[in-house]
């Protein structure tokens, strides 16, 4: 792939030096100000009209030809995690906060796609950069929403990226449809008087009882759900418990569900309080359930998986035989689902990962990805962007 040159620091060079910049200072949800305001400066200093604050922490710039046109939106996410590092990387963090999932990376990407349309400006339409906090689980996407990115220009079209490892480098995946699951979570108390662990029969165990529930929850998915349907159940967190002679009167139990089908997704929080009642009252205790629902699946629209394809079949040197994908898909979750709801558009993974020993998957301690992804994903959204405005 062709470097390309603005200024006395290629745009592909830049990108790695501002992923890396990034990743030295992992900020978490809703308080990405350090990021924030490193993200705007950029913007603002490419001439473009950008706006602070946006859903707390977000960021939107917006490029407009002054001719009509189409408006696109392109979305990066700014959160890291809360996790200490362990990669070994010079620009690993230390303040116990870590970019373990590859945001330092969009927004690094999203940064040079900036660069790569204005250094053949689009002669109509509008883009929108919208770089947004509080990803993981944090509801961000819904707070920048709220504060007003799809108004003002209400963009026509939205598109986004995610650095995949589990995708090879110079490979992308889309799917026609559902790509990325819907995101739940529940926590499950269960309860009873407590006791003397010399004497069970005289309280009710909620040790025992909470193991029960666990099991039974499984159940779910592999009696309750059509097999065709993909769900997962999964008990995450138990606590309970404070002497090896006390059996205590409470044990918290906490999990995520995940589902693809709309059905699925409106029965689960009834299946979980339902099975973790009847299994705890068999044991004499009860249970109480709370759910939340974090993020819908993530659905790409039709036409536009179809740009997205187009503008990933496009990068040079990718396509490598085989190495565009039309139809990925994880039980993982992201909440541009909340942007694909709203506007018509489409999500797409960029390959990146890592050669040589193994690496944690996102999420892990040692979490990295192929900085040569990089190009990738800020020519893939450039190029979408450029596949809109041409219409
Ligand atoms: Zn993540
Ligand atoms: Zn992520």
């Amino acid at each position: 792939m062709k470097a390309l040159t603005t200024g006395k620091e290629g745009v592909d060079a830049g990108a790695v030096r501002l992923r890396r910049e990034i990743h030295a200072l992992p900020e978490t949800a809703f308080e990405e100000i350090e990021t924030a305001g490193l993200v705007a400066a950029r913007m603002i200093a490419r001439g473009l009209k950008v706006r602070t604050g946006v859903g707390k922490t977000g960021v939107a710039a917006l490029f407009d030809s002054g001719r009509p046109g189409k408006t696109v939106l392109l979305r990066a996410d700014l959160d890291a995690l809360p996790l200490m590092e362990r990669t070994g990387l010079p620009f690993a963090a230390t303040n116990g906060k870590m970019h373990a999932c590859g945001h330092d990376g969009h927004v690094a990407a999203l940064d040079a796609a900036a660069d790569l349309l204005l250094l053949d400006p689009p002669a109509r339409g509008r883009v929108v950069f919208a770089f947004q906090p509080g990803e993981e689980g944090a509801g961000g996407a819904k707070a920048m929403i709220a504060d007003g990115v799809l108004d003002d220009p209400r963009p026509d079209v939205v598109f986004g990226v995610h650095l995949w490892t589990a995708l090879p480098l110079g490979h992308v995946g889309v799917a026609r449809g559902a790509m990325m699951a819907a995101v739940d979570e529940f926590l499950i108390e269960v309860t009873s008087p407590g006791g003397h662990a010399a004497s069970p029969h005289e309280t009710r165990d909620t040790i025992v009882a909470a193991a029960h529930v666990v099991t039974a929850l499984q159940t779910i998915v592999s009696r309750r759900l059509s097999p065709l349907l993909p769900t997962v159940v999964s008990v995450t967190s138990v606590h309970g418990g404070s002497a090896f002679n006390i059996l205590p009167e409470s044990v918290t139990l906490r999990g995520t569900c995940r589902s693809f089908d709309v059905e699925v997704a409106d029965r689960l929080p009834s299946l979980v309080s339902e099975i973790a009642e009847r299994a705890a009252q068999t044991l004499g205790c009860a249970a109480k359930m709370s759910y939340r629902r974090i993020s819908p699946t993530v659905v790409n629209h039709p036409a536009e998986a179809e740009r997205a394809l187009r503008a990933a079949q496009a990068l040079a040197p990718i396509p490598a035989p085989g190495s565009v994908t039309a139809d990925i898909r994880t039980m993982g979750g992201e909440d541009f689902s909340e942007f694909l709801l709203r506007v018509p558009g489409a999500f797409a993974f960029v390959g990146a990962a890592r050669s040589g020993p193994p690496r944690g998957p996102h999420h892990a301690p040692d979490f990295d990805f192929d900085e040569r992804a990089l190009p990738h994903a800020a020519r893939l959204l450039a190029g979408f962007a450029r596949d809109v405005l041409a219409d």
